[in-house]
């Protein structure tokens, strides 16, 4: 059953009816790698029905393998096949969004992309100190977007503080930003 350890952070996918004689009985070993025959989720998960409740099975092969998952973490393959049960690795969601953010950027579209979000949210120009510099200021909207460079509309996003609210998420993406 999936389960939370109460103030722990960790969470328990290991279905109890579940051994790893289970898992090799539905799945191919091919070299170093245990490739699952079954379902796969949408998304390439391979997954399974124990119990009448659908487990994601790399979390319960991570776990039967003694390993707890923290709160945070995702269970995915190092060896790249989406259906691999042996190369598995715990991984953080935020340096997976890291990694997918540094992927996007190798392609032109990707950078495109990110550089038209950037612009929007006034970051291509505005670090930290200015977007201080800008809240601490009582000059006209126009004025300093023109000093500065940016759109006016950049540096009411400031004022309202829809861009720089979160300084330490938003500081990152500037560093990329930056960086371009
Ligand atoms: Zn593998």
């Amino acid at each position: 059953m999936t389960k939370r350890i109460e103030g722990s952070g960790i969470r328990v996918h290991k279905p109890k009816a579940w051994t790893m004689t289970d898992v090799h009985q539905r799945s191919d070993e091919v070299g170093e790698c245990l490739i699952w025959r079954n379902a796969i989720s949408d998304s390439g998960v391979p997954k399974a029905s124990i119990g009448g409740r659908i487990f994601n099975v790399r979390n319960v092969v991570y776990e039967l393998s003694g390993r707890n998952l923290r709160k945070g973490y995702v269970v995915r393959p190092t060896c790249g096949n989406p259906r691999c049960l042996a190369c598995l690795t715990a991984i953080s969601v935020s340096a997976m969004r890291k990694e997918s953010m540094q992927r996007q950027l190798q392609s032109p579209l990707g950078l495109k992309m990110f550089q038209d979000r950037a612009r929007l949210a006034g970051l291509s120009r505005i670090g930290p100190e200015l977007a201080a510099e800008i809240l601490a200021s009582d000059e006209p909207t126009n004025v300093l977007a023109e000093r500065h460079g940016v759109h006016r509309r950049s540096i009411e996003r400031i004022r309202k503080r829809e861009t720089w609210r979160a300084p330490r998420i938003a500081s990152s993406v500037f560093n990329l930003a930056q960086t371009l």
